[in-house]
């Protein structure tokens, strides 16, 4: 069984709703193993950069102070078929179509404030776990 790696973030609902440790209970409970993990905050421009593939979206304002305005928690993690197994745990984008027992089902707030992030693929994954952690931070 190959095993393969995911970024999320906690976003900062999450943290403001005191739902860390039930979040991360889910995120145990499925199988994943914490590969780094990090209370940090995003600038602005941090925001800008890691969701620059949605610059042109109508939200794309809204999403960039919402993820600024307070700390996140940034993970990774590790399982077999990570990325796909991960965005099935947290479910739907919003929270309205997410399937019962899905973080974001459980947790989100709306479409924007959807309690959590998944990377969409291998490669995405890589990057976005690089963004945030240094290689002496991966164990
Ligand atoms: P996902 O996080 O499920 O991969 P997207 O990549 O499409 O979703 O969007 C990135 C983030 O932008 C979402 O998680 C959510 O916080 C926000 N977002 C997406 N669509 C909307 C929308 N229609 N209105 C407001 N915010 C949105
Ligand atoms: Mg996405």
């Amino acid at each position: 069984m190959t095993t393969n790696r995911t970024f999320t973030m906690l976003k900062p609902d999450s943290i403001e709703k005191g739902n860390i440790g039930a979040i991360l209970e889910k995120i145990n409970a499925a199988g994943f193993r914490i590969v780094a993990m990090k209370l940090t905050q995003m600038t602005e421009n941090d925001a800008k950069a890691f969701y620059a593939v949605h610059n042109e979206r109508p939200f794309f304002g809204e999403l960039v102070e919402y993820m600024t305005r307070g700390p996140i928690v940034a993970a990774i993690l590790e399982k077999s078929n990570a990325v796909d197994d991960f965005r099935a745990l947290i479910g739907a984008t919003n929270p309205e179509d997410a399937a019962e027992g899905t973080i974001r089902k459980l947790f989100a707030t709306s479409i924007s404030e959807n309690a959590v992030h998944g990377s969409d693929s291998d490669e995405n994954a890589a990057i976005e776990g690089a963004f945030h952690f240094a290689g002496r931070e991966m164990f």
